[in-house]
């Protein structure tokens, strides 16, 4: 049931506590959800043309499809809750248990060229709960196996329990380079476009080292951590696509008496005149273009973190050791193409491609009309969706060609080799490139730490609140869990 009945009471009333929440994407219009329920008249500035951020929708040959997030983790049911209490319990749904498949080819020179394998059942970020299963040997090898088994009989060392380590550097130690290389590496890559060797492995993969350290194992680790994992898929989605997470949030703002005001981004923040009691100062909030500031008891900032370390940059110092590094922007290519050889969806949901594979640029392949039946019955038989994603962090500046036409190509080509079915310029009915500037947060080792001094400095400021994936970690379950932590009423 919506809550928009409920959400229409207070904040009308002249007398209502004012709330600012820069940033439209998923986190700002969560927090400003969150904040309209406690009785805020909300104001939402979103610097671009339209909300939802990285959830947004595109038309493609006349189907609304993603143009971002396409699912959530299940890990919790953060998301899920969410999308019920918007009214779209009904809708949830989970991909096909298929799963995806790998692209690889490190033994490539032996073997005969990269080749196409399931992705092994039981493993978390790649990591396998059983170094000796068969399709753990498959991707592997015997030798990779061998070395990874060590895993299961060595000491867990201090800085592997406790001192910041990246996830690469955890991994390798314990289970091998063929591990990292072969497994992990290409599916931290699809997932967070970084080498794990960079990542902070509490914020990628929270609770794994307190399994490892319990378990005495990485391995036993990550089925520890599975094992308490919801039965079934690791992801979910919604009939018709994430963005409706937008929409209805949307429209429930606006039922509420929100104040929704898009293309207006919000160029500076400050302390409004300092009172006798800190913590009944306000805030003001400059828009672009406009010379007199706007007034808030409460501000909520939710734009990615280079916006967010800008507008801090007088109040908060400090947050400049959290900016992301920018310049590894991703683009993804929706092609739509009549092949019906892909109705027997011939590699799962799609594929993660390993960095280095010759003779493709795509880091992965989401076969989405295999992963949704929803799409599917959309689509119809013989129709596919096939998205193609570009930009790795390792990749060097420009490596992704700016023409969209000319990355059209690139991925019908990436996508014959990857699915092993002959894709032509002839068989697209219709295609649209998405591109994200370094929409992705960078979670380097040590992150933690630092996301945690920085929430020491903003309780100094109260009334203000900073969300987002910057901060609580990429994807959708752990920005709407966070968000609603911090700006529910619990939390004001
Ligand atoms: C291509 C892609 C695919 C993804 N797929 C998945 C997936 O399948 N599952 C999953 O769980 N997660 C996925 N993610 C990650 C997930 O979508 C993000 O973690 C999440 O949506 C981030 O939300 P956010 O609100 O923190 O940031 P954003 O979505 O980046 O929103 C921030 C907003 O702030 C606005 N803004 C910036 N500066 C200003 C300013 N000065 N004034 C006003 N507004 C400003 C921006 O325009 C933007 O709309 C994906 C991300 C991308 C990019």
């Amino acid at each position: 049931m919506t809550q928009a009945g409920q959400l229409a009471g207070t904040p009308g009333h002249a007398s209502a506590p004012r709330a600012i929440v820069v940033g439209g994407g998923i986190s700002g219009l969560v927090a400003a959800r969150e904040l309209s329920l406690t009785g805020h008249q909300v104001d939402v500035f979103e610097a671009s043309p339209r909300f939802g951020g990285a959830v947004a929708s595109h038309q493609v040959a006349g189907l609304d499809l993603d143009a971002g997030a396409d699912s959530f983790a299940v890990r919790s049911t953060a998301v899920a809750d969410l999308a019920t209490e918007l009214g779209l319990g009904a809708s949830l749904q989970s991909p096909n248990p298929a799963g995806s498949w790998l692209y690889h080819a490190v033994d490539g020179a032996k073997r005969g060229g990269p080749r196409a394998m399931p992705m092994p059942a039981t493993a978390l970020l790649g990591i396998p709960a059983d170094p000796w299963a068969e399709d753990v040997k498959t991707v592997i090898g015997a030798a990779g196996c061998v070395r990874a088994a060590t895993d299961l009989a060595m000491p867990v060392t201090r800085r592997q329990a406790k001192e910041p380590i990246s996830l690469g550097e955890l991994v390798a130690a314990r289970m091998g380079q063929a591990v990292l290389e072969s497994l992990v590496t290409p599916i931290v890559a699809g997932v967070h476009s970084a080498d794990p060797t960079t990542l902070d492995v509490d914020t990628v993969a929270p609770g794994l080292r307190a399994a490892m350290a319990e378990h005495h194992s990485l391995a036993r680790g990550v089925a520890a951590l599975r094992a308490s994992a919801p039965a079934g898929s690791a992801v979910g989605g919604l009939a018709g696509g994430m963005h409706r997470l937008t929409g209805a949030l949307l429209a429930e703002l606006d039922a509420a008496g929100a104040r929704l005001h898009p293309g207006t981004p919000v160029v500076s923040i400050a302390r409004a005149e300092p009172s006798h009691d800190p913590s009944e100062d306000g805030w003001d909030v400059t828009v672009e273009g406009r010379e007199t500031p706007e007034s808030a008891d409460r501000l909520v900032i939710a734009t990615p973190g280079p916006a967010a370390v800008d507008l801090l940059a007088g109040l908060l110092p400090d947050a400049a050791a959290l900016r992301p590094k920018t310049g590894h922007g991703i683009a993804l290519v929706t092609l739509v193409v009549d092949q019906p050889e892909l109705d027997a969806a011939p590699r799962g949901t799609g594929l993660l491609v390993a960095p280095g594979t010759p003779g493709i640029r795509a880091k992965a392949l989401t076969h989405a009309t295999a992963k949704w039946e929803w799409l599917a019955d959309e689509a119809g038989p013989g129709t596919h969706v096939l998205r193609l994603s570009y930009g790795r962090l390792s990749d060097a500046p420009g490596t992704i060609p700016a023409d969209d036409a000319v990355l059209r190509d690139i991925a019908i080509a990436d996508a014959s080799a990857l699915l092993g079915v002959p894709v032509s310029a002839a068989d697209v009915v219709g295609w649209d490139v998405v591109r994200h500037d370094a929409a992705l947060p960078f979670a380097t080792t040590g992150h933690r730490d630092r996301v945690e001094a920085f929430r020491t400095a903003l309780a100094g400021h109260p009334g203000l609140e900073v969300v987002g994936a910057w901060l609580a970690g990429t994807g959708l379950a752990s920005v709407v869990a966070d968000t609603r932590a911090r700006t529910s009423i619990t939390a004001s």
